[in-house]
């Protein structure tokens, strides 16, 4: 069975793009090299980027290593990082730092309230020494959007390097990366862009990559010794590349470009959640979130009131139906997730929640015991 995957990826992909994958390709060969080359040049397109000034750098692995190649490769020890967290992938970055020994500063936020700019505004004027600032657009988490435009311009007032972790929004919600003077941006293959997993890509001011050099502890993780041999080498990875993963993702990208590019995409997307939320909350569900909070990228809700209901029933009810959804991630709240990014359409949502409607009315109802 062909599942559809409701979640924060991997996610449903088009069958052309899992075709894609139906070949061989060798690393260092020139029609290889040529396609890595074009895919990074699209990268950039899409997004409305001058390549005299942006640059891409892809890198071997899921999201997390992208994150984690950025963190330890751009910060040097003398460096200090502010991380602005509102859930487990903010928690994440600030994790990543601790970890690789990085001067690193906090401002936790609810997991269900957005980053308040103000209180950043705050501690970049009292904390003078703080060089880098980190956060996540999207928080995936709960799907939260953090107010992008307003955290960039606070951080850019105080004229520190901006990194943002955009893995779940990238190519599904636009994003102005040169207007707001973003330094270093990360996501990854399988998330809106619709590829499968295998590796992350950054999008950086290539002034800033230059500063790079040497930086990093790491071999593997080094973002500005891979960029270096993707410049010299004209698209070529430093070790092994995802070839497969690779072809799979510039099918992936041409498919983003014919469906419209990004803001097409963010319709479609948009269009999904809100169907989601109406639909769910006529069953009888209530969103975790505020709603003006929500992203069209996945939806969380509370498990509604009922001794019947668990997520392992729903979950397995809608999965012999050909749907797949996602746990929570809160500790604090009995919550699922809904997403709606990849190959989903907003008839696949109105197919989903007449069955959950069906599991609502038969098993937390007992509608068919009557
Ligand atoms: C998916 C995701 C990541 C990366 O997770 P991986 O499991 O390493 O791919 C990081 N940040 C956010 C916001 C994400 O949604």
């Amino acid at each position: 069975m062909h599942y559809k995957l409701l979640t924060p990826g991997p996610l449903t992909t088009t069958d052309s793009v899992k075709q894609s994958m139906l070949r061989d390709y060798c690393t260092w060969d020139d029609e290889y090299k040529t396609l890595v080359e074009d895919l990074r040049a699209k990268l950039l397109q899409i997004n409305n980027l001058d390549a005299s000034v942006y640059t891409t750098v892809l890198m071997q692995g899921s999201g997390s290593f992208g994150v984690e190649s950025v963190i330890t490769s751009v910060l040097k020890d003398s460096d200090k990082l502010l991380v602005l967290g509102n859930g487990a992938y903010g928690r994440r970055i600030e994790e990543i730092a601790v970890k690789a020994g990085k001067q690193v500063s906090a401002l936790h936020f609810s997991d269900t309230e957005i980053v308040d700019v103000e209180q950043v505004d705050n501690f970049l004027s009292e904390n003078e020494d703080i060089t880098h600032v980190a956060f996540v657009h999207c928080e995936t988490t709960t799907g939260i959007l953090n107010p992008l435009e307003q955290i960039c311009n606070v951080i850019k007032k105080h004229n520190k390097t901006l990194i943002v972790d955009a893995m779940s929004s990238l190519g599904g919600i636009p994003i102005d990366i040169a207007g707001l003077n973003i330094d270093f941006i990360i996501s990854s293959a399988n998330k809106c862009i619709q590829g499968v997993p295998g590796f992350s890509f950054i999008i950086a001011k290539a002034v800033e990559l230059e500063k790079c050099k040497g930086v990093s502890k790491s071999l593997s993780l080094d973002l500005y010794a891979q960029w270096e041999t993707m410049q010299n080498d004209c698209g070529k990875w430093r070790f092994t590349s995802p070839t497969h993963v690779v072809r799979a993702f510039y099918q992936a990208l041409n498919e983003l470009i014919e469906e419209g590019g990004i803001e097409a995409r963010f319709k479609r997307y948009s269009e999904n959640q809100t169907t989601l939320v109406e639909n769910m909350k006529r069953i009888g569900f209530e969103c975790c979130l505020d709603e003006q909070f929500h992203s069209p990228i996945i939806t969380t809700f509370l498990y509604p009131e009922n001794e019947k209901f668990s997520f392992q029933s729903l979950y397995g009810y809608l999965k012999k139906f050909g749907f797949i959804i996602y746990p929570g991630k809160l500790s604090n709240l009995q919550v699922f997730r809904i997403g709606n990014i990849g190959e989903i359409y907003k008839e696949d949502i109105i197919t989903l929640t007449t069955i959950i409607e069906k599991y609502y009315n038969e098993e937390l109802l007992g509608e068919n015991n009557v």
